[in-house]
Formats: C-alpha cells, structure tokens, sequence
C-alpha cells in the first residue's frame, strides 16, 4: 500500500522555506568562521615559529659575540700581565711588538692590539710600522681607564681606525703601576665587518635586521649596515625599553627606529659582556608565504560558499515554487468541490422554480419511506396541479406562464415548516410536497394554507371559474408504512386523490381515502 503523502499547512510551508534559508545561511557562516579560524591560527603558528628561530638565532649570535670578545680580551690579559713583569724597557717593547703582531694574525676579528702610557702615548702596537699613530689621548676608552678604577674590560663606542680607516670596536682594559696609580690602557680594536660578514649568513630574508647594542643602548655592529648604524644611541628606542626592563631575553613586535620596517625582535645579553645581541625578522616576510596561502585558501572558500549560496538559493527557490504549486493546487481543488457542490445542487433543482427536481424528490420519498418505516411515524404526500394552466399559457403567453408557475412554487416552498419537509416541482405544472412525521390533519392544513395563500396571490385567469390562479390538490397519508408501500404505490394514491381533486370541480383537496373534500370556501 502506498503511503499517504503528509500535507503541510502553508504554514507549515513558509517554516519550511525559512528553515532552508537559516539553514543555508548557517552552512555559509560555518563555514566562512571556520576557514578564517584556521587562517589566522596559521599566522599565530606561524609568528611563534618565527619567535621560535628568532630567540634560536639571538642565543647562538649571543654566544659568538661572548666568544669573539672573550678572545681578544683574553689576550688583553695576556699583555697587562705582561707589561708589569716584563716593563717597557725597548727589548721588551721589542718583544712585546711581535706577540701584538703575532696575536693579530691569529685571531681574524682582531684589526689591532695597542698599549698606551698613562698620557696617551702609544707605547706598542700591532701595525708593522711601529712608530705610525701615537697618541690616542682623546679617544673615549682612553678618558674611560683614566677615570675608572675598575680593571675589567670596557667595550667603546666604534670609531674609524686611524691606520686602516676601519670601523672598529676598542675593548680595553687599564694598566696600573706596581703601586695602583694609573699607567695606561691595553687595547683590542675588533672588525665591525667580522661580525657583519657573520650575520650576512644567516638567512633573515631581504628586510631582517641583526645588531650589536651595548648596554648603554649604542650599537656597536648591524645588518644591513646604515651609514648612520655604528655609535648610533638607541637607548629611547622601545627594543631598548624592553631590554632594560625585562631579564634580559625575550621577542617583541616593533617598529623601527631606524628603518620604519615592522619586526620580529628577539633580543638576548651576552654571557660575559655588557652587551646584547637583538635578531629581527621583518613582519611581512614571516607572513608573506602565509599571506599567499590565505589569499589562496579566503578565495577558494568564497568561490565554495558563493556555489553553495548559488545552490541553496536555488532550492529554496524550488521549495518556494513547490509550496506556492501546493497552495495553487489546494485552491483549485477547494475551487472543483466548491463547483462539484453546485452542480450536485443545479442536478437536483428544478430550473425554473428553484425548488427540489423530480430526481431528488424521488430520492426524498425513498429515504422517508425507509424512515417511516422504521420509526412507525406517519408519511404524507401532497400532488399539486394548477387548474387549466393549458388554458393559461394560451390566454396569456408562455412567458407568463413561467411566471405564474414561479409564483405558484413560492407559495408551496413556503409551506416547508420543518427540516425534512420537502416541496418539489413533480413535473410540467404539478408540485409535490412530502412532509414526514405529518397526519392526515396536518397534510390537510399545509394543503389548505397553500390552496388559500394562492387565492391571496389573485393571479388572473380568465379561463378558470374562480378568474384567478387556483391548484387541485391530492393528498395521501401512510400511517403504519408495509411492505407493500412503495414509492410508486404511494405516488399514484396521491395522484389518484389529485385526479379526485379535479373531478370534482377543481380548486380543491382531495385524500386518497375517502373523506369529505373541503374547498371553493
Ligand atoms: P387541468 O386543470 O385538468 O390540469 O388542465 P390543464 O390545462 O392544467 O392540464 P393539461 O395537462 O392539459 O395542461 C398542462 C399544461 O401545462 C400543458 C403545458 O403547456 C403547460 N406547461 C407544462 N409545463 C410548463 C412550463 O414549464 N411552462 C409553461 N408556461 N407551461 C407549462
Ligand atoms: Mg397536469
Ligand atoms: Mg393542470
């Protein structure tokens, strides 16, 4: 058996096409939520993987830092330790030139080892022409150890050799006497370009930036190197800032000073050294492979969504049409029950009077019949025929002759008192009036009220005696229904009595049993 298709109501319907829509749009903001979660915790992933390399980089430059001035202060050591036991005597400066010049070519950041006397004076130094560039009374390290006690190395600000014409870093350290008074200063000048051409090794793409800062915030050696990069102060710079108020290590988003390029900064102090080493990694280069993919990946997702909206909007287009069809459907079927219910009226009314057909009040004595029978009530039927109507329509025209019979049925529609009473055109000018539950006495009284209220209509009719309308009338009563009743039995006692009716004069009722007619009162 097929299963009966469920109806919805429309609206029931429009839910329907509303829960598609939020549907829809649900799926598209899912779905567009989702890829961009994914993308922008692909750029956070991607930044601490950056951090990640950078703070990586930060501690081995760190370490190559600490290493590179450990060795040429180690050797500054070497040669304080030196001037006092052995003095400065000509042979000693003598040999103390060779282990200078020999310290120099062992070690390649080393650009040249010096000592001066407590007046600036160049006592030794590295260059093979001994005698060159003397005085260095008015450099900064030199001024330093000249104030300072402190016998620990000192890292300057870089300066440009005055042999070479090399930028240099001086790491110094001060000489005392025997008796602590102030004797003069040992120097190491170091290559800025050792640590440039170190840094250049590192991949940190075309805007990263490494650099060299000493506690005081002057740096001391960068990548890319500016013109203005060496000695420059950043201590009001905020890498500077976080240095000095962190431990020291750590990363952070900032824009430089410098160059205006947003970075990536890890930054990280040396071990052994008032210095710290700051590794950069341009924004826009960590995210540029990203940013593609992004593009790739926001663009793909909107052609997707854009389908899916496309599709859905389709569907809801067709689920629109399909309920705006159902709704025609429902209408057109209300319309065809509308119709069906009149036509099954037309089918059972008489054309010309309105009143019940022929068919129907056939069907109206068979189901009172079976009624009467089984509820023992008593079943009357009233013939009616209008007296000379033959006559009527000649004298009158049959024009007339409709109307006189749409008069004549109002007057027997209006003796239908009760629900089940039914008044019937039978045929041609004779009516019919079946009145259930209803006696002999009762069907004489809607008899006689129809007879009368005919008379009271005084429509003219020059051909009967009466110069009005007037109607015969045959009644027949069935007071205990038998088996021999039927509807015809029934019909042709009524009509035998309508026929009475007529023979005897007309304008008048007449029951089927034989009982005085009453009329022409
Ligand atoms: P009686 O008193 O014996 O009944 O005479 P009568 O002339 O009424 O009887 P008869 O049966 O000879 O004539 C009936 C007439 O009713 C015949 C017909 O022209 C007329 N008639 C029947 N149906 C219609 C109708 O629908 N319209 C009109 N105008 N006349 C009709
Ligand atoms: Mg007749
Ligand atoms: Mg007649």
């Amino acid at each position: 058996m097929r299963p009966t298709p469920t109806v919805l109501t429309p609206t029931q319907n429009a839910t329907v096409a509303s829960t598609a829509i939020s549907f829809l749009l649900l799926v598209c903001i899912s779905l567009t939520s989702l890829i961009a979660w994914t993308i922008w915790e692909e750029r956070a992933d991607q930044l601490s993987e950056s951090e990640v390399t950078s703070d990586n980089m930060s501690r081995s430059l760190a370490r190559h830092a600490d290493d590179t001035f450990k060795a040429a202060d180690t050797s500054l050591l070497g040669l304080s330790e030196r001037v006092l036991v052995d003095g400065t005597s000509p042979a000693a400066l003598e040999r103390l030139h060779r282990l200078l010049m020999l310290r120099v070519k062992e070690l390649p950041q080393l650009q040249g080892l010096a000592i001066f006397d407590k007046d600036g004076l160049r006592i030794v130094n590295s260059l093979a022409n001994k005698d060159e560039y003397g005085s260095s009374a008015d450099r900064e390290y030199f001024l330093f150890h000249r104030i300072n006690s402190n016998p620990g190395p000192h890292i300057g600000t870089p300066f440009q050799a005055r042999s070479s014409g090399d930028w240099v870093i001086p790491l110094s350290r001060r000489l005392d006497s025997a008796d602590g008074q102030f004797a003069g200063v040992v120097l190491a000048t170091i290559h800025v370009k050792y640590f440039v051409s170190f840094y250049e090794t590192f991949d940190i793409g075309q805007q990263g930036a490494i650099a060299l800062i000493l506690d005081n915030g002057i740096q001391i050696a960068r990548r890319p190197l500016l013109p203005d990069s060496l000695g420059r102060n950043l201590s009001k710079g905020p890498l500077y800032a976080l240095y000095k108020h962190g431990n020291g290590n750590g990363s952070a988003m900032i824009k430089s000073t410098q160059d205006g390029v947003e970075r990536l900064n890890g930054y990280r102090r040396l071990n052994y050294y008032p210095i710290f080493v700051t590794t950069a990694l341009s924004k826009d280069e960590i995210l540029a492979s990203w940013q593609r993919l992004a593009i790739v990946r926001a663009v793909l997702t909107l052609c997707i969504v854009a389908v899916i909206a496309l599709l859905g909007m389709r569907l809801v287009r067709q689920i629109k049409m399909r309920i705006h069809a159902e709704q025609e459907a429902r209408n057109a079927r209300d319309a065809l029950q509308g119709l069906n219910a009149t036509l099954e009226k037309l089918a059972q009314q008489d054309g010309l009077t309105g009143l019940a057909n022929r068919r129907k009040f056939d069907q109206a004595i068979d189901h009172a019949l079976s009624r009467a029978k089984q509820s023992a009530m008593p079943l009357a039927m009233i013939l009616i025929d209008v007296d000379y109507f033959k006559k009527f329509n000649d004298l009158y025209g049959h024009v007339a002759g409709d109307e006189c019979l749409r008069q004549v049925a109002a007057v027997i529609k209006a003796s239908e008192k009760r629900s089940n009473d039914l008044a019937a055109r039978y045929g041609g000018e004779e009516f019919a009036v079946l009145l259930p539950d209803t006696n002999l006495d009762g069907a004489l009284i809607v008899a006689e009220s129809i007879r009368k209220a005919l008379h009271a209509l005084k429509i003219e009719h020059v051909g009967n005696t009466p110069g009005i309308v007037t109607v015969s009338a045959g009644i027949d009563v069935l007071t205990s229904i038998t088996e021999k009743d039927s509807a015809a039995s029934f019909v042709s006692a009524a009509d035998a009595a309508l026929y009475g009716a007529k023979a005897s004069g007309r304008d008048r009722i007449q029951v089927h049993h034989p009982i005085p007619a009453t009329g022409n009162t």
